[in-house]
């Protein structure tokens, strides 16, 4: 029988996620839980349901098919998740899409078909798909099959993982990655479990042995207002990056995404706002600068 994992999204035409046109495949469930996640439907494994209360035209047609978990209250439609099953009878049943199910089940075989829809915009841009997260290494057994298959058919793999995982599903995907990207969240351990809900021992372990195996290895930083971006966050980086020797081509700076709210609204947790903006142009080349002085790879940001 072939594995399965669950999918949020299947996102097209990316172009910050490797070279060229990447096709970029979203997975569920992520061992960390960084109170700055911009995708906080991934968070969990499990199914759920989603909710747009914009898009509701208070049908009362969830209502009829589901009453424990549907209420039409005055104008609105309030959704009660104590209990969903995300069986997605009422998203099936939602003429305006205003309900949908997150992270239903894929096979390697059909993933593969969605991806090879874009063969031609990898041919002529170079790109490929982009397995990222949540943690798509939760799921090694099934990117690794997906992976195979495309590169067999030459399309270029990359993985973008923040390395919570254990060193075997790290292992059983690098023979079809043809790119690496490893997240770095905060360099300080007791800081790091605080915000991500772990603590990076297990992350620094993996990220030392890929470098000293993988050829082709990226870091990627989210830069989180008040969290990772003062000068001892940033030393802190700069020595994990030193220690690596040689292993990491690069690093990108990530600009803080505040327009995540709405996700959380959607499915339904508790949003923290770190700041209301994403960091000026001089603010991220400041810290950029700091930087690349002491981790001394190439060191950018968009
Ligand atoms: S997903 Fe199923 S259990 Fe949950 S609210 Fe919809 S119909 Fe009810
Ligand atoms: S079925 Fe959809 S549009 Fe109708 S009330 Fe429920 S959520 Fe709103």
């Amino acid at each position: 029988m072939s594995v399965s994992a669950p999918v949020t999204n299947i996102s097209r035409g990316s172009l910050h996620d490797g070279p060229g046109v990447r096709t970029v495949v979203y997975f569920k469930g992520c061992g960390l839980h960084c109170r700055w996640c911009h995708n906080p439907e991934t968070l969990s494994p499990k199914k759920e349901i989603l909710y747009l209360p914009n898009k509701c035209m208070h049908c009362g047609g969830c209502v009829d098919v589901c009453p424990d978990h549907h209420k039409i209250s005055g104008n609105d439609m309030v959704y009660l998740r104590d209990g969903c099953t995300a069986c997605g009878a009422c998203a099936e049943e939602c003429p305006t899409g205003a309900l949908s199910v997150c992270g239903e089940l894929r096979t390697p075989e059909d993933l593969f078909e969605e991806i090879r829809k874009d063969l031609h915009y990898y041919a002529q841009s170079g790109g490929g798909v982009t397995f990222s997260g949540g943690e798509c290494l939760l799921y090694p057994e099934f990117v690794a099959e997906t992976a195979e298959k495309c590169r067999k058919n030459g399309i270029h793999t990359a993985v973008e993982s923040a390395l919570y995982v254990p060193w075997q599903n790290i292992e059983r995907v690098l023979p079809f990655t043809d790119l690496f990207f490893a997240d770095l969240k905060i360099a300080d351990p007791e800081k790091h479990r605080r915000y991500t809900g772990q603590d990076n021992a297990r992350i620094l372990e993996n990220l030392r042995k890929l470098s000293e195996i993988h050829g082709n290895l990226h870091l990627r930083i989210p830069v989180i207002p008040g969290v990772n971006d003062s000068e001892e966050d940033i030393a802190g980086f700069a020595e994990i990056i030193r220690g690596l020797g040689k292993g990491a081509k690069d690093v990108e700076l990530l600009r803080y995404n505040p327009l995540a709210e709405s996700k959380y609204l959607f499915s339904g947790r508790k949003y923290t706002n770190f700041a209301d903006s994403t960091q000026t142009g001089a603010a991220m080349e400041s810290l950029r600068l700091l930087l690349s002085e002491r981790c001394r790879i190439p060191c950018f940001y968009i």
